[in-house]
């Protein structure tokens, strides 16, 4: 695995790959790797001939409160996991070649980085969009690997590639889970051992609504109550948002439709860290009814 930092170098150094005919794919990350970010690794390597790997903590999507200081970072577990998972081009630029002081480009994905986790965290996707468009340019893949973890991010990369006509394939993979269901994320060690234990309840509460739409249930605020009311048994949890939308749009129809996709969104914070998570699912088809 080769170790890269600077921008000119990644540039170069995937134009040969491309030039010798190589499939590129890229994973950004902002470190601190666990089994969730490996398994994006392992999938590109799968697709691609050259894995590139990306570390950098992206100050654009931290708001001044956050814990951009703080965000934990240990460079050298992270090249060992990434270099083993696949990763052939580990990419750790520093930030001021990536902003440098007079930058002053912007994107904005528009409503869909506006609204669920961006009414609360205004910035975040629009500071996710620059890097990622950033590192598209500087790396030049032909596929990219995202997780499902951060669903929301994922639709932004979409539009993202779609509306900047980036040549680029984005894969998505399913998110990965501690045993009691909690979705692994760098932040999760800010969680004490009681804390990690209450933490199932996001996973038993989009279970529980998942439960009562395969039963029948389509009207969206009942959806939004039954996840909230589960994520409520637990008292340490305060709730930023429990909802459920189109997975394609975001829209929020008083009631879904036979057929329609839907994301069930959730963050919350357990004691003083925030944790996401979301899961997909179709609304049944028009059960059956038999008539003697
Ligand atoms: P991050 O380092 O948190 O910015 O995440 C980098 C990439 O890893 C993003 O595409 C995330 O969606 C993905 N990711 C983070 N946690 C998980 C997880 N538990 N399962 C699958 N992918 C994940």
């Amino acid at each position: 695995m080769q170790v890269i930092r600077t921008i000119s170098e990644m540039q170069e150094i995937s134009m040969e790959y491309k030039k010798a005919g190589n499939k590129i794919a890229l994973v950004p990350t902002m470190g601190f790797l666990h089994h969730g970010h490996l398994s994006l690794i392992k999938k590109a390597k799968e697709l691609s001939d050259i894995v590139i790997t990306t570390i950098f903590v992206n100050p654009k999507q931290f708001a001044p409160h956050e814990d951009f200081d703080s965000y934990p970072r240990d460079f050298s577990r992270d090249s060992e996991l990434a270099q083993d998972a696949g990763t052939d081009i580990l990419f750790i630029p520093d930030i001021l070649s990536i902003y440098p002081k007079d930058f002053t480009s912007f994107y904005t994905a528009g409503k869909i980085s506006k609204i669920f986790d961006g009414e609360f965290r205004p910035d975040f996707f629009d500071g996710v969009a620059m890097v990622c468009i950033k590192l598209f340019n500087i790396t030049n893949p032909d596929i990219t690997v995202f997780g499902q973890k951060d669903y929301q991010q994922s639709r932004v990369i979409n539009k993202i590639i779609k509306e900047l006509n980036f040549n680029i394939q984005l894969h998505i993979q399913p998110t990965i889970r501690e045993a009691n269901g909690l979705a692994m994320s760098s932040r999760n060690v800010y969680l004490s051992s009681k804390e990690k234990e209450k933490s199932s309840i996001l996973f038993i509460a989009m279970e529980e609504a998942k439960r009562e739409i395969q039963k029948g249930e389509k009207r969206r605020k009942i959806i939004n109550a039954i996840m909230h009311k589960t994520l409520r048994t637990v008292p340490e949890i305060k709730i930023d948002y429990a909802a459920s939308a189109l997975s394609e749009n975001f829209d929020t129809p008083e009631e879904f439709l036979p057929g329609d996709n839907i994301v069930l969104l959730l963050a919350v914070y357990l004691g003083k860290t925030r944790l996401i998570d979301n899961s997909l699912i179709t609304i049944p088809s028009q059960l059956h009814k038999h008539f003697e």
